[in-house]
């Protein structure tokens, strides 16, 4: 699927609605330093559902919202919009039944995030296995952040078998493979939970 456009509405530095076009093959963003490049990035990776503040180089996950500046105060809430390109009927079932996905992710201070795709409350869960099965979730190779090739040649062998796994799309199989393990320890607990039961009747 490709991505059509991203939209980010009191977004870190981003605090006025903006909308940038992906336009098709690479794209470059230039500017100055501290224009707001990286926070660019960092609005891709959250709408896929990034949860990890360290990922968004802040504290808390709160920090994402503009935090205010001089001339300007705090904003309430930072909401991303990703727009895909769904013409080749791609996205999984659930997601598959227009040309165009858009998928938003929107948090609120004391409140937390809230997803939506095509304007339908869906589970964060959700948005994380359609990326993570498109091969381009939060923790994408095709995401490059400053410093990340050099932290790749140092990395240790897992940590590098976890990127390529991600690029081979296999990260879905992974997290349905581990919920599938958690339910089976909690049918195997009830069960003993029977047998003791059985013991007591006998
Ligand atoms: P460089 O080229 O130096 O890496 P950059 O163009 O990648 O810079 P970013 O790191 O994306 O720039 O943006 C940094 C700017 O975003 C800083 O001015 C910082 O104050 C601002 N910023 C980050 N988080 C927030 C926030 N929650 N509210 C307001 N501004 C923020």
């Amino acid at each position: 699927m490709r991505f059509d456009r991203l939209r980010l509405s009191g977004f870190k530095s981003f605090v006025d609605p903006t909308e940038l076009v992906i336009a098709e093959g690479l794209t470059g963003v230039v500017g100055p330093n501290g224009c707001g490049k990286s926070n660019l990035l960092e609005a891709l990776r959250w709408v896929m559902g990034e949860n990890r503040p360290t990922a968004m180089r802040g504290g808390g996950m709160e920090d994402v919202i503009f935090a205010g500046a001089a001339t300007r105060p705090a904003r309430n809430f930072a909401e991303v919009s990703l727009v895909l390109d769904n013409s080749e009927r791609l996205a999984p079932a659930g997601f598959n039944d227009s040309d165009q996905l858009e998928v938003v992710r929107r948090i609120t201070r004391d409140v937390g995030s809230a997803y939506k795709a095509n304007a339908k409350d869906v589970r964060a869960r959700d948005i994380q296995m359609l990326f993570a099965d498109a091969s381009t979730g939060a923790h994408s190779p095709a995401l490059v952040r400053q410093g990340q090739i050099s932290e790749l040649i140092n990395a240790r062998p897992q940590a590098r078998r976890r990127i390529l796994e991600e690029a081979a799309g296999i990260s879905g199989l992974y997290q349905r493979r581990h919920e599938a393990e958690l339910k089976l320890n909690g049918a195997e607990a009830n069960l003993s939970r029977v047998d003791d039961v059985l013991e007591q009747l006998a």
